[in-house]
């Protein structure tokens, strides 16, 4: 497992808690810690450090897959699917990034209001 100095880092080595709910090989899922939606669960990559999307090589491009095929198989696992559901990733400022590890949000659980309007 390679070392961050991300919060994000942490939790994968389990140095703080987190209420984790989905984990493979590759990606970890966990609560957010601040929901802003009734379901809020963040899928990461557990063994590469990649600050932001930007940073993405084309190579690291099937990790990002994997992140959203977890997700969708814990939105599936736990009937999510059915209403349905958002997947967002944030890169950098305008996007509101505050956590250089990236990461796929999974918000569910009640309708969602629109997006991308400053
Ligand atoms: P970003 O804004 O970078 O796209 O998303 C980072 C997310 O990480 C935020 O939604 C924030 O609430 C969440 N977060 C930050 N620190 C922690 C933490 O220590 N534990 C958990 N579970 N989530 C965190």
């Amino acid at each position: 497992m390679t070392d961050t100095d991300t919060i994000f880092g942490k939790i994968i080595r389990r140095e703080i808690p987190a209420t984790i709910v989905y984990e493979d090989e590759d990606v970890l899922g966990f609560k957010d810690i601040a929901p802003q939606a009734p379901v809020h669960v963040l899928f990461i990559p557990k063994n590469e450090v990649i600050p932001t999307l930007d940073d993405l090589t084309p190579e690291q491009g099937a990790l990002v897959g994997k992140l959203v095929v977890a997700a969708a198989a814990y939105a599936r696992e736990q009937g999510l699917h059915k209403d349905g559901y958002r997947v967002v990733m944030n890169c950098r400022e305008h996007a509101g990034q505050t956590v250089f590890h990236i990461h796929l949000h999974l918000l569910a659980g009640a309708p969602l209001g629109r997006f991308g309007t400053p």
